[in-house]
């Protein structure tokens, strides 16, 4: 799907140098010795394995699937499964630590995991996705668990999986067990709020910046990179709200219009993966899309799209991650020294397990919040970890990401010491 601008494996890798490389500043600049660093510089554990599953016509295709836990001493670790053909153990081991970083941000009682699978879920049947989310979970089934390792969904995974996945691992387990994954349908177990809770966390990370630059979001220009699962609800959720949506793009183009698009109509008729570019002639690249002129722009989908190619173009005044990585270390550097405020994608996208942690929340009680309640209290967890991570950066003289690293990072490093480990 992604092929507009599709990270080679050569920048996959970079993705976990330079993930590194900022966990290392953080925890020198929380003062923390370089023991802490080789212990959270890679996950604790890395589990790779092989998934032979039949296909509908009849032949046995094997695929590979990896876990990795990065680091438990605050809690189990948590973090999604994607089905993805790019798919690779270095990514999922990044992906992972950048769980880790957003539950140390919202400050949910957990380290991060990451799962993954090298498929093209576009390509299979029903049948054969239930078949080899079953078998995903066989394979993993020692190493993840209620109090050990939650599962959730991410890249082109969703609550139907999630129920397979919870379904398999009762049955090998013989009791019911909603705390194992999250992200479940709601007669599952699963929680209000939590399918939107992604993008409800983005809006939310929005509003505040718009509230820090005095810009008032009715009629605020916005561009939102990505129509998928984060990119479509955040488009209806600011639309509702008054914002003037003057660019989307999907894997195969990009839509502007400085007037405005028709939000309703592209929400209408985009497919399940989040394509509807290709229903119009005029379009422009992804590419072309991030230099246009906005008040605002959010990167919602994948990662290396801010280069120092293009940072020094960015127009918008504010631009918050919405995907995983979509803005590299030297751009980072760049937008900082021009004054654009950066909301780093450890903290614009933790919305999502935020809510995840209010779903085992529940499942564990066996006591369901409104939807009204669930609103509420990922507001305030989002609104704090927004407020700490600005005056983090402020205190500590360093940029927005940096920042968002030192608040992640802190509670493992503590919590390891405590255990002894480090
Ligand atoms: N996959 C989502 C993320 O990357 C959610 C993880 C979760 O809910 O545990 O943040």
């Amino acid at each position: 799907m992604a092929k507009v601008g599709e990270p080679t494996k050569k920048v996959k890798k970079d993705v976990l140098a330079s993930t590194q490389e900022v966990i290392h500043q953080a925890l020198s600049n929380l003062g923390y010795k370089e023991d802490v660093y080789e212990l959270l510089k890679e996950p604790m554990r890395m589990l790779s394995v092989r998934i032979p599953i039949k296909l509908d016509n009849g032949e046995v295709k094997v695929f590979t699937g990896f876990r990795s836990q990065h680091n438990d001493s605050v809690g189990p670790t948590k973090g999604g499964v994607r089905f993805h053909p790019e798919v690779s153990e270095n990514e999922v081991k990044a992906l992972s630590i950048w769980m880790s970083l957003k539950c140390g941000i919202v400050d949910v009682p957990y380290g991060g995991g990451k799962g993954g699978i090298i498929c093209d879920p576009r390509t299979m049947s029903f049948p054969e996705l239930e078949r080899l989310s079953r078998g995903y979970v066989r394979a993993i089934s020692q190493l993840v668990g209620p109090t050990k390792d939650i599962p959730a969904p991410d890249v082109f995974t969703n609550s139907q999986i999630m129920a397979w996945m919870m379904d398999e691992y009762s049955r090998i387990r013989e009791f019911d067990s909603p705390g194992f994954i999250t992200g479940k349908p709601l007669v599952l177990g699963g929680s209000h709020g939590r399918e939107t809770a992604t993008a409800m966390g983005v809006t939310i990370c929005i509003e505040e910046a718009a509230k820090k630059k005095q810009l008032d979001l009715d009629g605020t220009k916005v561009i939102i990179q990505g129509f998928g699962n984060a990119g479509g609800f955040l488009a209806k959720i600011l639309h509702e709200r008054g914002a003037n949506i003057v660019g989307i793009s999907d894997a195969y183009g990009a839509l502007y219009d400085e007037a405005g698009l028709d939000i309703e109509y592209l929400l209408e008729n985009r497919d399940s993966f989040g394509t509807v570019t290709t229903l119009f002639k005029q379009t422009i690249t992804n590419k072309e899309l991030l230099e246009r002129e906005c008040d605002i722009l959010v990167p919602a989908a994948i990662s290396n799209q801010i280069t120092e190619e293009n940072a020094s173009k960015i127009k918008a005044r504010i631009v918050v991650e919405a995907a995983n990585g979509p803005t590299t270390l030297e751009a980072t550097e760049i937008l900082s020294k021009r004054g654009i405020l950066l909301v780093p994608d450890v903290l614009a996208s933790s919305g999502g397990v935020t809510v995840s942690y209010f779903e085992w929340v529940q499942n564990n009680l066996g006591y369901y919040w409104s939807e009204e309640e669930v609103a509420g209290k990922l507001r305030d967890k989002m609104v704090k970890a927004f407020n700490n991570v600005i005056e983090t950066a402020e205190r500590h003289h360093v940029d927005t990401r940096l920042a968002a690293y030192m608040v992640g990072v802190r509670k493992m490093a503590e919590a390891s010491r405590f255990r002894g480990w480090v």
